[in-house]
Order: structure tokens, then sequence, then C-alpha cells
């Protein structure tokens, strides 16, 4: 009878031959092919993570190829876009450029964003970083708090991009962080005597230390629940901050700044000239400094930018121009079944009018392509069916049909 020594097993799972349905031998031993397959996960894992943020690897290409690769996924914007592009250009250009003797320190160029929600200020800033192939992350500024308040720590900031690079410090030192709806810590006035909303003031302090570039000590998994944990300094000297607001109302002070300025010169021609539809583009520092951000962060995001509001041949652009377009993405999702899917031309002039009817921007496209695609993603994998033209009666009756009550509330 054979003892257990002399049955060939796997020497990684000990499972014998019996139990697995290959073993490859090798010299001194045996491997079952779950174990190599296993081993080919950790290799292909291993192998993912050492290239993933190879910084030798950061593609610096010249602010027109940045726009160029922008144009492919935002439509419109072009300001912002070339803004963006020349401000993370010359952030990348410093980091890459070895420490000479001169006394010439390029500093780093954070970078604010001001216009409507859901106009692509996100979009913007996380087609950049996927461009870039550097660890980004999203942080809400409403959810930061000074601490000792209920809510997130500014240090948390990091944890997420620490989180997003894998905790490989040096490529989160060399990250994107997009802080949105920076507008809601803003002080309630401009005057810091009179306001009492410390809050607000006591979170752009926080932020400040983060935006100039120090070394902060950040918790690894985060927040509060875990005291015992050990910091990790990360120095945010070469952290690119993209920050962005909708800033409600600045268009108002907007419009009081150039109005006071060109009566002061009595130039009357100058106010005819502005187009009064978008005043976000005139804006100005002094303008964030009006709403309530303190002069030293709006000093730390020396480019400020805007975006301008959809209008309906963006929004039309939008639903098929993007790589990644809404309905490429149901056209796909339908190929994989087989089927040939088309939308005819006044489909996308009717969703367009609802989400202009709707006041529901660019977010709400997808929204009613849900509605009207939904029964079609549900029953036509089922059916023997090549392909599908999604008609404007069609969309008008998956429409008609649904609570457009819950579109609104998006
Ligand atoms: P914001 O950050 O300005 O509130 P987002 O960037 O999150 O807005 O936009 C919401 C969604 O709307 C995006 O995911 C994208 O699908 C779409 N979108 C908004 N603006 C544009 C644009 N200019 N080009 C292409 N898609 C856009």
């Amino acid at each position: 009878m054979k003892n257990n020594t002399t049955i060939d097993r796997c020497s990684f799972c000990g499972r014998s031959r019996k139990e697995v349905a290959i073993l490859i031998s090798g010299l001194n031993g045996f491997i079952c092919e779950s174990c190599v397959s296993q081993a080919s996960e950790i290799i292909k894992d291993e192998i993912q993570h050492q290239q993933k943020f190879d910084l030798n690897d950061i593609k610096l290409l010249k602010p027109k190829e940045i726009k160029e690769f922008l144009d492919q996924y935002v439509i419109g914007q072009d300001d912002a876009k070339k803004y963006l592009s020349v401000a993370v250009y010359n952030h990348y250009k410093r980091l890459a450029q070895p420490n000479t003797k001169d006394d010439v320190e390029i500093e780093k160029s954070n970078i604010i964003l001001v216009g409507e929600t859901g106009t692509g200020k996100t979009l913007l800033a996380r087609t950049i970083a996927k461009m870039l192939n550097v660890p980004f992350t999203i942080v809400d500024a409403t959810v930061l708090t000074e601490a000792g308040y209920v809510g997130e720590d500014i240090e948390s900031i990091l944890t997420r991009l620490l989180q997003a690079a894998d905790y490989d410090v040096k490529a989160a030192e060399r990250g994107i962080v997009f802080i949105d709806e920076i507008d809601k810590i803003a002080r309630k006035g401009d005057n810091p005597s009179i306001t009492r909303d410390v809050s607000g003031e006591g979170v752009q302090q926080g932020l400040l230390k983060l935006l100039e570039g120090s070394i902060v000590n950040v918790p690894p998994q985060g927040g509060r629940k875990h005291p015992d944990q050990k910091m990790i300094p990360v120095d945010t000297k070469n952290i690119l901050f993209i920050c962005g607001g909708a800033f409600d109302g600045i268009d108002r002070k907007i419009a009081q700044r150039l109005n006071t300025q060109v009566v002061g010169y009595g130039n009357s021609a100058r106010t005819a000239q502005l187009d009064r539809k978008n005043m976000m583009q005139y804006v100005a520092p002094q303008d964030l400094k009006a709403f309530g951000l303190i002069p030293e962060i709006i000093g730390r995001l020396p480019v400020l930018t805007h975006l301008n509001p959809l209008d309906r041949t963006a929004l039309r652009n939008i639903l098929t121009e993007p790589k990644n377009a809404i309905i490429k993405q149901y056209v796909k999702l339908f190929e994989i079944d087989g089927i040939k899917l088309t939308f005819s031309e006044e489909t996308f002039e009717y969703i367009v009018d609802k989400a202009v009817e709707f006041k529901l921007g660019a977010r709400g496209l997808r929204s009613i392509c849900e509605i009207i695609m939904n029964d079609a993603m549900f029953e036509m994998p089922s059916e023997k069916v090549k392909e599908f033209t999604v008609t404007l009666d069609y969309a008008k009756s998956k429409l008609d049909k649904a609570n457009l009550h819950k579109l609104q509330l998006q």
C-alpha cells in the first residue's frame, strides 16, 4: 500500500492528484491548475501595480495636445480647457525640472473652475487625470469641517488620494485632487469682522495648509474611527489641486464690479458690450473674495477660469460626440447582444428638449435615456431581434408613461 508521502500532491495547496484536474510536475514538487491560475493573477496584479503609477511615465503632452485630448471627452468649454491645459503642462514641467542652481522656482499652479453644476468641471478634472495616469480623487468640500465637528478632517482628502494610489506615497505626492463645491465653504460675508460663520473660514484655513505645500500627517484609514493608526507623512508640494464650484449668485457680484468700474471711467460703451447672459466669463479673483473665499486661498489658486452654461447644441453633442458618449454606450450594450441599435435625429432633439424643459442639464440626459431605453434593455436580449431603431414616437411613449417627477428630483 502506498503511504501518504508517495502520493503526488500540489506543493502549494496540498491537494492530491485525485482532487485536481491537472498536476504539473517540477524538479522537486508539483503544482495544480488552480494554483497556477492564482499565481498568474498575483503576477498580473503585481506587474500592473508596478506599472500603474510609474512616475517616469507621465506623458508630458504639449498644451495643444492636452486640449485635443480633452476635446475627445468634453464638449465646448474652450476657455477652461485652454487654461487647464497650460496649468497642467506647467505643473508637470515643473516636476520634471531637475534642481538647477538658478533662483527661478516655478510655482505650483492650482486651478479653480467656476461654473454652474453639470457643466463639466468634474469631467475635465477626471479626464486630465486619466490622460496623465496619476492618482486622482474627488472630494466634496461640504463634508469637510474643522476637527471636533461632525464631518471629515482636512487630512482625509489625502487619505483618499493615498487610497487611489494604492498607498504608494510617492505616486500620491504627484497626484491630482479635485475639490468639488469649494463655494460651500465660503464665508457668508466679505467682511470678516461681522461674520460669525467660523466653520467656513476654519475649513479654508485648513485647506490653505494643503494648497500651500506642506508635509501633512495623513491617517491611512481616514477619519476618527481608527485612532491608533500610524500616520503617513505626505508632502503636498507637488500635488495639483483643482477646485470647482457653482458660486451661485456670483454673477451679481461680477456685474456689480463691472458696473462700478465702468461708471468710474465714464465709459458706457464697455457695459453695452457685456454679454449679460453669461457674466461668469468675466469672473476675477476679487469676485471670489466678494463671495467669501479668503484672500490667502484665492492666492493659492492662481489659475481661475470659468465654464459656460450648456446650450442646446452642446447638450445635443454631449449625447453622441464624446468618446464615451451616452448613446455610444447604449449602442455597445446592444451590440453585445447582437442587436444593431440606432436612434432617429428627432429622438435626440426630443431628449435635449426634455433636459432643457426640466432644467436637468447634462446630468439629466442620462436619466432621460435610461427611462427611454429601460424596457428595450429588459426585453430585447430574450427576443430574436437583430435591429432596433429608437424613434421619436417610441421615446415619447416611454417618457409619457414614466414618472417624470422622479426625473426632476435627480
Ligand atoms: P460639474 O462637476 O460641473 O457639476 P460634471 O462634470 O460632473 O459637472 O458633469 C456631469 C455629467 O454631465 C458628466 O458626467 C458628463 O456626462 C456630462 N457633461 C457635463 N458637461 C459636459 C461637457 N461639457 N461635455 C461632455 N459631457 C458633459
